[in-house]
C-alpha cells in the first residue's frame, strides 16, 4: 500500500485543512481538541454548537455516500480528513453514534421511509444517537438481552433495563435490541427498534466513573413507546443487524482515535522533558515503545480499513481491538510514572483530572467495551487461528 498522498488526495487535504484553519476559532479554538473519548461532558454545548458548523459546510459523515447527505469520500480521504481534524484541535465530535453506527445501519438494512426520517438529522447534527445493547445480564454474553419489545396496535412497548448507556443522557434516540418473540432464547426473536428517549416510559439515571464525570448511564424502559414501523431489519432478525452495527464501529472512527493517540504521546514526550523523567533509562525505553507500537498500530489500521467493506468486521478487528485498547491502557500507566507524585494529585479545587490523569482511568474502560480484551482473544483464538472453541458451561 502506497501512503503518500496522490494529487487528488493533496487537494482534498487542503481543502480540508483550508476549511478547518478557517473555522477552528474562537471558542471552537478555546476547546483545544478536547472533548473525546473520556472526556465527553467538556464543553458540551460548544461542540454540539460546532457540530453545526461542520454540517453547513458538509464535513459530516463524509463517508456516507451522496444521496444520503454525505460526500461519499474514499477512504483514504476519510483517514486525512481525520489526520487534519486532529492536528487542527478541532473540537470531539458528539455524534460519534449517529455518523459511525446507526446512520450506516440504516442506510445499510433501513427502508426508504427510515432513511427519510433518521438520515438527515444525523448529517445535520440535530439529533443524538445513544447504544442500547448491554444489560445488567448480557454484556459480553449479548445475546442473552432480557428487554421486552410488544406489538400493541401500530406501536412498539419496550420494557426493560439497559446499562452502561453511553451519552444516553444527552440523546434523542437509542438504537435499542430487545426480545420481540415471547418465549425465544439467545439471538433468536431479537429485534432491533428505534425508540425515542424524550417520553414517560424511558429513565435515564447517570453512572459516576472513575473520573468523576458520568458519560454513560442506566436506562430504564418502562412501557416505552416508539412506531411498528421503527425496526430496522426483519422483526425477529435484529441479532444480524446488531452485529452489522458492531463492525461499523471498528472502522474508519477507529483512526481518528489513534491520531489522538499520537498528540497525547506527543504531550507525554515533552512533559518527560520538562521534568527530567526523560533522562531515566527506563522511562526512555517505554517512550521509544510506545512510540513504535504506535506506529505498528497505524501502518496496520490503514492496511486492515483498505479491505473493509460494508457491515463485515474482519478477523484483524478483533486484534486491532486488543492491540490499541491494551496500548492505551499502557500508555495510561506510563504517563503517570513519567509524572511522578505529581500524577497522583490534583491541583486543588474543584480537583480536575489532567490531561494524563484521564487517560490514565478512562483507558481502563477501552479494555472491556466493544468487546472485552478476553472476549477478543476468544474471536481470534477461535475464528482467526481456528482452535477449539471456549467450553461452555452446562448450568
Ligand atoms: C466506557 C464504556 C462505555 C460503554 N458504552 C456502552 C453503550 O453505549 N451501549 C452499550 O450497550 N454498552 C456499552 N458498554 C458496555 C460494554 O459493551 C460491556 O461492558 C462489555 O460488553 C462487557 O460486558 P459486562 O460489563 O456485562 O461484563 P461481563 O460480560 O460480565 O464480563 C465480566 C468479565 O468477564 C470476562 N468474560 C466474560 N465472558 C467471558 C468469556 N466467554 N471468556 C472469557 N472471559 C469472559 C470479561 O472479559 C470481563 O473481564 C460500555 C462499557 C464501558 C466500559
Amino acid at each position: 500500500m502506497d501512503l503518500r498522498d496522490r494529487p487528488e488526495d493533496e487537494a482534498f487535504r487542503a481543502e480540508a485543512r483550508a476549511w478547518l484553519d478557517a473555522h477552528v476559532v474562537g471558542e471552537f479554538a478555546a476547546l483545544g481538541g478536547r472533548g473525546g473519548s473520556g472526556d465527553e461532558t467538556f464543553g458540551f454545548e460548544t461542540r454540539l454548537e460546532w457540530e453545526k458548523v461542520l454540517a453547513a459546510d458538509g464535513w459530516t459523515c463524509i463517508g456516507w455516500p451522496v444521496e444520503y447527505g454525505g460526500r461519499g469520500a474514499s477512504v483514504a480521504h476519510q483517514v486525512i480528513f481525520n489526520e487534519e481534524y486532529v492536528k487542527a484541535r478541532a473540537p470531539g465530535r458528539v455524534s460519534i453514534l449517529g455518523e459511525g453506527l446507526i446512520g450506516p445501519t440504516i442506510i445499510h438494512y433501513g427502508t426508504a421511509e427510515q432513511k427519510a426520517r433518521f438520515l438527515p438529522p444525523i448529517v445535520a447534527g440535530e439529533e443524538l444517537w445513544c447504544q442500547g445493547y448491554s444489560e445488567p445480564g448480557a454484556g459480553s454474553d449479548l445475546a442473552n438481552v432480557q428487554t421486552r419489545g410488544v406489538l400493541d396496535g401500530n406501536e412498539w412497548v419496550v420494557t426493560g433495563q439497559k446499562v452502561w448507556t453511553s451519552l444516553a443522557h444527552q440523546s434523542d434516540w437509542c438504537f435499542v435490541v430487545c426480545r420481540t418473540e415471547p418465549g425465544s432464547v439467545r439471538h433468536r426473536g431479537l429485534s432491533y427498534l428505534l425508540v425515542p428517549m424524550d417520553q414517560p416510559g424511558v429513565e435515564v439515571r447517570p453512572i459516576t466513573q472513575l473520573t468523576r464525570t458520568s458519560e454513560f448511564n442506566e436506562v430504564f424502559f418502562d412501557g416505552a413507546r416508539t412506531a411498528a414501523a421503527n425496526v430496522v431489519g426483519a422483526v425477529g432478525d435484529g441479532w444480524q443487524v446488531a452485529l452489522a452495527t458492531l463492525a461499523f464501529e471498528r472502522g474508519v472512527g477507529l483512526l481518528g482515535h489513534q491520531l489522538s493517540f499520537r498528540r497525547e504521546l506527543d504531550h507525554l514526550m515533552a512533559a518527560a522533558r520538562a521534568n527530567g523523567s526523560a533522562s531515566d533509562p527506563v522511562i526512555r525505553q517505554r517512550l521509544a515503545r510506545s512510540f513504535g507500537e504506535l506506529e505498528i498500530l497505524r501502518y496496520n489500521t490503514l492496511r486492515s480499513l483498505s479491505g473493509i467493506e460494508g457491515p463485515v468486521a474482519p478477523p484483524e478487528a478483533s486484534i486491532m481491538k486488543l492491540y490499541w485498547a491494551s496500548w492505551h491502557r499502557r500508555m495510561g500507566e506510563l504517563a503517570i510514572d513519567v509524572m511522578g507524585p505529581a500524577g497522583v494529585v490534583t491541583e486543588g479545587f474543584p480537583y480536575e483530572l489532567d490531561e494524563f490523569q484521564r487517560t490514565f482511568l478512562f483507558s481502563r474502560s477501552e479494555t472491556i467495551y466493544g468487546g472485552s480484551n478476553e472476549i477478543q482473544k476468544n474471536i481470534i483464538g477461535e475464528r482467526v487461528l481456528g482452535l477449539p472453541p471456549e467450553p461452555k458451561g452446562t448450568a
